[in-house]
């Protein structure tokens, strides 16, 4: 292969193309340079040369790691959504109303972030606190099944979901017709269970951000 016919793109997990056509996430594609570019202000622009999420790789594997520096710079602008958590080790974007993305891979080198701290502390325990919890809902198929085995009644419970018609052309979610979150009965993780309007049971285990 010629050397100009080298696969440049920037993505493979399709992720950028997602965060770009959604409004509230401060990055743009450029048709005119081909560029996914991110706002870390209104008024700085800079270029994705890599995904943070996939690196540009197609299949996961051991990149090297960053060793440019330019992330904590992108962070050191004042007003940045570029963010680094110095405990945690970890950088974020974030946007809208406190929500953020992980950065796994450094978008000007392609090369990997740090692992994070919070990974390496509770991650051995959030992994048999979920198997533990899954094992037990391994058959529920209604929420009233879940509440059932859980024991006891949810800590949160929603039926008044307002359904995201952002969410469900760029992300592909179905309506949900009610919702319920235990927050107290694992130490590392929540469980949110959600019954479809199509009668589909689906079960998360979001990590807790501090444990
Ligand atoms: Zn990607
Ligand atoms: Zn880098």
């Amino acid at each position: 292969m010629p050397w100009f016919l080298v696969d440049m793109n920037p993505c493979h997990c399709g992720n950028l193309a997602k965060f770009a056509k959604d409004p509230e996430i401060p990055i743009q594609f450029t048709n005119k340079s081909g560029s996914y570019f991110v706002y870390l202000t209104s008024t700085n622009q800079q270029k994705l040369s890599f995904c943070f999420v996939c690196g540009g790789h197609s299949a996961q594997r051991e990149e090297p790691k960053c060793k440019c520096k330019q992330l904590r710079k992108w962070s050191d602008v004042r007003g940045s959504c570029i963010q680094h958590d110095a405990v945690l080790n970890e950088y974020h974007l974030v946007y809208g109303d406190r929500c953020r993305l992980f950065l796994y891979y450094c978008p000007k080198c392609g090369g990997r972030l740090p692992e994070s701290k919070s990974n390496r502390v509770s991650g051995k325990s959030f992994k048999v606190e979920r198997l533990k919890f899954e094992k037990k809902l391994e058959r529920a198929k209604t929420l009233e099944q879940v509440i059932k085995v859980l024991g006891g009644p949810p800590d949160e419970r929603d039926t008044d979901i307002r359904f995201d018609k952002k969410e469900k052309e760029i992300y592909g979610a179905k309506p949900v017709k009610e919702l319920i979150r235990y927050t107290q009965i694992a130490r590392t993780l929540n469980i949110v269970a959600q019954e479809l309007e199509d009668g589909t049971l689906q079960i998360f285990y979001p990590m807790k951000s501090k444990s």
